[in-house]
Parts: structure tokens; sequence; C-alpha cells
């Protein structure tokens, strides 16, 4: 293939695409929105690819070809439970963490209560958590839904003085997917224990993030993705600790115990098992330089842009999570104007940028309308270095201030401050 070159007349053998295709790779690219999904470890690419083409048996058939497969995802099992330190026969794979909200939630109020069932959940949830809550309000169920503080944290005497005679299930996220901020979650299972209540965290932020003992914390079950820890998207699992009366949620073949139909996703388990493995082993070493450079980032974005604040928790917080707000900027302009510089970033949740309703996280933790519009979520992965992040805030400055330039309300303010 050739195409003309315009400046000296000749053809030339490099094709337009090919080209435009490399000023693209040759320029910036930061991928500042991990929360939203991760790129997949080239290495879990490359270990999964023989599921596919090679070993693609089935692993509920009986042949020993299948067993090949079957061996790969019990040992798969066995490496996702040694990171949460539950049983292999307590992980229950999955199509991804909304299916695991939906099936921890749905069913434990379908083995446990009946109409008149009593849920305890957060106001700051994600909304696989929060719309599941809504369905079982339009079924017959009771749902309290917890205030947060200005932090975004769950105090856990709220949770103790909600608990009533037909509670049957306490739901509260183990870091929130907007704003980071860890939740006292030993805390809220110890009180859940106390009183004979089941505990369900979506832990899909937290999951290799953070250090997870379902026992210790007094977790009854948790909910993971693979998208979220370099993994395929469309696999995760729910832990579901032995002994609890949970229903089946997918109804058809045996698979996973009888307890979830459908053909084993094989090579998303594989690619699930070893991604947690190598983003648990790199948060143990690397977790603390991960936090310093996010810690970086909101010191330089706080210290160098008038009028912006950092939302959530500055210590109980992921150690890739920044999020902003900007006064007198709107969210969708920034992240628009970012987008030319070559940078991911996103205003609230994946979920939410659709619509134009400032983030429910934000509002719970009192932030007015007109301030939660202009937010700016940054979630870090080991491959960001301090020059991206420099790169970064060097841009958001240029752009925070062209923006609020074209702002006659930041023009008014400016005016009355003097
Ligand atoms: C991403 C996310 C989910 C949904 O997980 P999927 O695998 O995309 O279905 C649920 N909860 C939280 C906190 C998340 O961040």
């Amino acid at each position: 293939m050739s195409s003309f070159d315009v400046k000296t007349g000749n053809a030339r053998r490099t094709p337009v695409l090919f080209t435009r295709v490399t000023e693209v790779i040759m320029g910036r690219f930061i991928y500042l929105d991990n929360a939203a999904t991760t790129k997949v470890y080239p290495e879990v690419a490359k270990a999964v690819l023989p599921y596919f083409t090679e070993l693609y048996g089935n692993p509920s058939s009986i042949y020993s070809f299948a067993g090949k497969a079957k061996d790969a995802v019990e040992e798969a099992r066995e490496a996702i439970a040694g990171i949460i330190g539950a049983k292999p026969n307590e992980i229950y794979f999955t199509g991804g963490g909304s299916e695991s909200d939906n099936w921890a939630i749905k069913s434990t109020v379908e083995a446990y209560g009946s109409k008149g069932a009593h849920v305890i959940t957060t106001k700051i949830e994600h909304h696989a958590v929060l719309h599941t809550c809504e369905w079982l309000e339009n079924n017959g169920c009771e749902v309290t839904y917890l205030d947060v503080d200005e932090n975004g944290l769950v105090n856990p005497a709220d949770v103790e003085a909600a608990i009533k005679d037909n509670t049957v299930l306490i739901s509260v996220m183990m870091a929130n997917n907007e704003i980071g901020t860890i939740e006292p979650i030993a805390e809220i299972g110890e009180i859940a224990r106390r009183h004979g209540v089941l505990f369900h965290t979506d832990a899909v932020q937290a999951y290799c993030h953070v250090p997870i003992d379902v026992n210790k914390m007094n977790i009854d079950m948790l909910s993971a993705s693979g998208h979220k820890v370099g993994a395929p998207k469309g696999v995760g699992f729910l832990y579901m600790k032995r002994g609890i009366r949970n229903k089946s949620f997918l109804h058809g073949g045996a698979q996973e115990r009888g307890k979830r139909a459908g053909t084993t996703n094989v090579p998303g388990i594989v690619g699930l098992a070893m991604a947690s493995r190598i983003t648990s082993d790199y948060m143990k070493e690397h977790a603390a330089d991960m936090a310093s450079l996010r810690d970086y980032l909101i010191k330089r974005v706080t210290e160098e842009i008038p009028y912006s604040i950092c939302n959530g928790d500055r210590v109980k917080r992921l150690p890739n999570n920044a999020n902003f707000c900007f006064r007198f900027i709107e969210g969708e302009s920034l992240l628009l104007l970012l987008d030319n510089k070559g940078i991911c970033g996103s205003s609230g949740s994946a979920c939410t940028s659709a619509s134009l309703d400032p983030s429910h996280v934000l509002l719970a933790i009192g932030l007015p309308h007109e301030i939660a519009h202009g937010s700016l979520r940054l979630t870090l992965s080991s491959e960001i270095t301090k020059e991206d992040i420099d790169y970064t805030v060097d841009c958001l400055k240029e752009i925070v201030a062209r923006l609020r330039s074209m702002s006659p309300l930041y023009d008014d303010f400016i005016k009355n401050e003097k």
C-alpha cells in the first residue's frame, strides 16, 4: 500500500491510516480511570489464551481433556480464597461485581426474610447495590439508607441503631468507587455478628488493593470483580461463608456446586486469579509508594488551583484514588478538554457519566449541587509516574483557568471578593 506525499509529490509506502494511529500513540496517553476499568496485564492475556484455543473443554464434562480446564478453575478458586482468607469452597464465580451484589442481596432476602424483611445499606453504595435495594423496596421490603459524614465514612453506631427485629442483611461497601473512602468494615462486621444479622460488603474497589481477611472482619458475603484488578471484564466472584442459606440466583445447570448456573468461564476465571495475585503482590509492596504519588497529586491540585477541594477521607483512602471538585467548573467540559490532552479521567462513576445528575456520593457527603457538578476523579495504576502526574496537573491548571475565564459566575464571584 502506498499514499501520496503532499510535500514531495512522491508516492510513499506508509499508509495514511497507519501514520494517524502512530501519531495518536506517540502523543501523550495517560490513563487515570482505573476505578472504571483496568488494562488486562499482558502476561494475563497471554496465560489465558490457551484456554480459548487449546484447553477449551467444558469443565463439567467427564473426559480427561476437560479435566485440565476443571483443574485450572479449581486452582484459581484456591488462589483467590487465599487472598481474602477464605476456603476455596466459599468462592463462587460470577459474571462480575454487579451480579455478585445482586445475588448476595436478593438471595439473602429470599432465604432469610420474606415480605417485610429489612435491609440496611448506605447512601454511597454503587448502583449495583442501590438499585438492587430499590428493587427490593418495590417488592415489599424495607430498606434503610444510612447517611455518611463529610468524608464519606459510615458510623458503625448508626448501623447498630438501625438494626430492627426484621433486619436480615447489612450491606456496606468496603471502599467507595468515587471518593476512595475505606469504611470501618471490621467494626460493622462485629456489630452484625453480635446481632445475628448477615453482613455483605461490596469490595470491588478494595479487593487486592487493601488487605482483606473475611474472618477477622466478620464478613459473611463479599463481592469482587476481575476488570478492576487487571483481569478481563465479565468475571468476578461472590464469597459466601460456609453455612449461609443463600439460594441460587441464576437457575439452570449445576455449576458452582449447584448455586450459579451457566457454563464456567474458564479463561475469565484463570485470568481473574492470575491478575488478583499480581495486583495483590504489587500492592503489598508498593501501596505506600502509590499513596504518596496520590498525595502528591492531591497536594499540587489543591495548592495550585484556587477554589478546589479534595473529596473523601485523606487517610482512610484507597492508595490510587483522588477526587476533586472545582468551583465554577462543569465536570463534563473538564473531561473533554483533558481528553484533548490525552488524559482519561472521570466525573463521578462511569455508570453515571451518561447522565447529567450530580453524583449521589458527592451529594451524600454534603456538597451542594453546583459544586458536585464540577467533580473530577483520577485513579492511578502501577504504570503512572510522577512525570505523568506533573503533566496532568499542568494541563488541569490551564484548563480550569480557561474554563473559568469564560464563566460569568466566576467573574461575578471575583468582583465580589474584591
Ligand atoms: C465496578 C464496580 C461494580 C460493578 O462491577 P462490574 O464487574 O462492572 O459489574 C460494583 N461495585 C463497585 C464498588 C464497583 O466499583
